[in-house]
């Protein structure tokens, strides 16, 4: 995704928590996600080299990438 997609994103989301080198974003404003055009629950960005999610739900992915950074929609199924 493209600087102005993702600050485009960044700043409709709202922010939750930051550890571990992954930032999570609630979607408030039931934006589109940009891979499948569904609204999605969270944007999750991963900042470091690697990174590990634990995941407490079942839930469908779309991902894309910024820079070197990871992004992750969640879809609750
Ligand atoms: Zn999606």
């Amino acid at each position: 995704m493209d600087d102005e997609k993702y600050d485009r994103l960044i700043s409709s989301v709202t922010p939750m928590e930051s550890a571990d080198g992954v930032e999570s974003y609630r979607n408030t404003v039931a934006m589109a996600c940009p891979a499948c055009d569904e609204p999605f629950d969270d944007a999750v960005v991963c900042t470091e080299e690697y990174n590990s999610l634990e995941l407490s739900l079942e839930l469908d992915l779309c991902v894309t990438t910024h820079d070197d950074d990871v992004v992750l929609f969640t879809h609750k199924p």
